[in-house]
């Protein structure tokens, strides 16, 4: 069976986590987000956490030398052999380069882009909550109400430090001029869909169930990922 190497590509806000997490778990492979990594790594006070940490704050982006080594050593271990979901990497040409390196030889990377409009991205990133314990998100996404604890797991939510206005609008600009040059990039390949991410988003799990089929010829008809 060939592995899925999986690219998720898109703007801050427009459900790349959410949309990683359940189709990890449904392949039964990791997801690797370079942010959740980062922000472990300020929150344990390591060095890349002490040098990342203002950057972060301030929305832009750790320099492509650290995120490159980040994700290198991550698919250096054992459990990515069935395959991964990148989730926040690459989000710079050049990383998408190394990428590229990296993966010489291996399975041909599956790259999808959520799209979503900017000013929808800026309410989800607003209201959107996050769980303390478990990094679950709530809220924002769907436009319903935030419930006030974790439905996973009961832990507080709160507010990313980086999901306020000021440094959310950095973050588009910093999106905009970095890393949508990356869907030029990666469109030419047979292997890249797009997908509407303003979709409720149990039918934007579909349609990468669907676009994932398409692309790597999983079972016709499997409604993995959907779950
Ligand atoms: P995310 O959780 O993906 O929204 O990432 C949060 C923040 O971590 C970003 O705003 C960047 O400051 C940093 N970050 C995450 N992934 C990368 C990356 N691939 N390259 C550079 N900075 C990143």
């Amino acid at each position: 069976m060939s592995a899925l190497n999986l690219v998720m590509l898109g703007p801050p806000g427009a459900g790349k986590g959410t949309q990683a997490e359940r189709l990890a778990r449904a392949h039964g492979i990791p997801r690797i987000s370079t942010g959740d990594i980062l922000r472990e790594a300020v929150a344990a006070g390591t060095e890349i956490g002490r040098l990342a940490k203002a950057i972060v704050d301030r929305g832009e982006l750790v320099g492509d030398g650290v995120v490159i080594g980040i994700v290198q050593e991550r698919l250096d271990r054992d459990d990515v052999r069935r395959g991964f979901v990148l989730d926040g990497f690459p989000r710079t040409v050049a990383q998408a380069q190394a990428l590229d390196r990296m993966m010489d030889g291996a399975d041909p990377l599956v790259v999808v882009d959520i799209v979503v409009p900017e000013d929808e991205l800026v309410r989800r990133l607003l209201t959107r909550m996050v769980c303390e314990s478990c990094g679950a998100t709530a809220g924002g996404m769907d436009g319903g109400a935030t419930p006030a604890n974790c439905r996973k797991c009961g832990g507080r939510l709160v507010q990313r430090s980086d999901d306020n206005k000021r440094v959310v609008l950095e973050r588009l600009r910093v999106y905009l001029r970095e890393t949508k040059p990356l869907v030029e990039y990666y469109s030419a390949r047979p292997t890249f869909r797009s997908i509407d991410g303003t979709q409720a988003p149990d039918c934007v799990a579909s349609a990468l169930v669907r676009a994932i089929q398409e692309v790597d010829g999983g079972p016709p008809g499997s409604e993995e990922g959907r779950r």
